[in-house]
């Protein structure tokens, strides 16, 4: 198993080579990529117009889905699903499906683990494992869409939300976006995927020159850099004044809307004085914020803010001009909240 080729890492160009160098014909590659990607098939066996032997070599070489199912749990609110997957190695990473009314969303995972180490969130509590591979990214993607086949629904949007700082896995990622991307395969529009970061300052410069247009987040928490620096470690390296400005040269280059996620912390970082700062910060920017009432994760110092603390922020900000909204909270009874992915082993503890 160890020795076999990720079938998914793959680009259209790799996989190309790949079967016209077993001697099949071109047009193999394009029926191995729709079994794939548009109809989300993993099974090498229901791969129906491939001969047996083909099949069978695919089977032998390849390894088509790097995911074992390990748990799913469905949200009592009856719109949120996570599933928990088992990789080859062991290792455990989570992916969520939320959804909307005419648009399904899905959170992913592109490390198992995450090194950021912010104490509220329960991927930065379990710290680094690894990094997924592009194959690991997409065949989430996977997963969800073939669920939602049998529902006659799509995928509208990817969110790199999940577990990991995307942009310090930033080859991989980028690897599975151009997978998701490419219209002879998945074919999901770049601007209907987000990319959310810590704000790692010269991954935000090397995205604003992708000629994909996917969407930035990032995750302030905090408008002063005492604050950040306790809430956000990263931030004593990459304090505000350097992420803010590759923030504006980002919007410069790309002239997309940046989304600033904040999570309200009781008594942190939601005064009115916050709000002020934090609108200081961004102003004029093209942006949009999006507050998030802290959930509760295992041994966060922190808790969240309560809803009319939420709205007085948030009504602040509008004051002062800045677009604000509230984000959903879903799916906190089954731990597939914003910040509440870990896995399973942790789980039990
Ligand atoms: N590492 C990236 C990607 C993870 S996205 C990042 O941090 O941006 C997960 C989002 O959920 C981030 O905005 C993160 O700060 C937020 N989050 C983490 N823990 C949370 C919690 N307990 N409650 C609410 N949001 C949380």
């Amino acid at each position: 198993m160890a020795n076999k080729l990720a079938l998914l890492n793959l680009s259209r160009i790799e996989l190309k080579e790949l079967i016209i160098g077993w001697g099949e014909p071109a047009y193999r590659v394009e029926q191995i990529e729709t079994w794939l990607y548009k109809r989300h098939i993993t099974d090498v066996s229901q791969m129906s117009n491939l001969p047996k032997t083909l099949r069978q070599r695919l089977v032998d070489e390849c390894l088509a889905d790097p995911l074992k199912l390990a748990v799913s749990l469905d949200s009592t609110d009856g719109r949120t699903r996570k599933a928990l997957f088992a990789l080859p190695d062991g290792q455990e990473i989570e992916a969520v499906l939320m959804r909307y009314d005419k648009r399904q969303t899905l959170c992913i995972s592109t490390q198992a683990g995450c090194a950021m180490d912010c104490p509220f969130c329960a991927t930065g509590q379990m710290g680094f494992r690894r990094n997924l591979s592009a194959g690991e990214i997409v065949a989430q993607v996977l997963y969800y869409a073939r669920q939602l086949d049998r529902e006659e629904k799509r995928v509208a949007n990817i969110v790199f939300m999940g577990m990991g700082e995307p942009l310090a896995n930033y080859a991989e990622t980028w690897r599975a976006i151009r997978r998701m991307n490419d219209s002879t395969g998945f074919n999901l529009g770049a601007r209907h995927m987000t990319v959310s970061t810590v704000g790692l300052v010269p991954a935000i410069r090397r995205m604003s020159r992708e000629p994909e247009q996917v969407g930035l987040a990032v995750s302030l928490h905090a408008p002063t850099d005492d604050l950040r620096d306790k809430i956000v470690p990263l931030n004593r390296r990459y304090p505000l004044a350097m992420l803010m400005q590759v923030i504006r040269d980002y919007i410069d280059a790309t002239n997309r809307r940046v989304t600033f996620e904040y999570a309200l912390m009781d008594n942190i970082n939601d005064s009115d004085t916050h709000a002020d700062q934090f609108a200081g910060l961004v102003q004029g920017l093209l942006c949009h914020i999006n507050l998030i009432p802290l959930n509760p994760t295992p041994n966060s110092p922190w808790s969240g803010s309560p809803d009319e603390r939420v709205l007085a922020f948030r009504d602040r900000l509008q004051a002062a001009g800045v677009p604000t909204t509230i984000r959903l909270r879903r799916g906190i009874d089954i731990a597939a909240g914003c910040g509440q992915l870990r896995n399973a082993h942790s789980q039990q503890k």
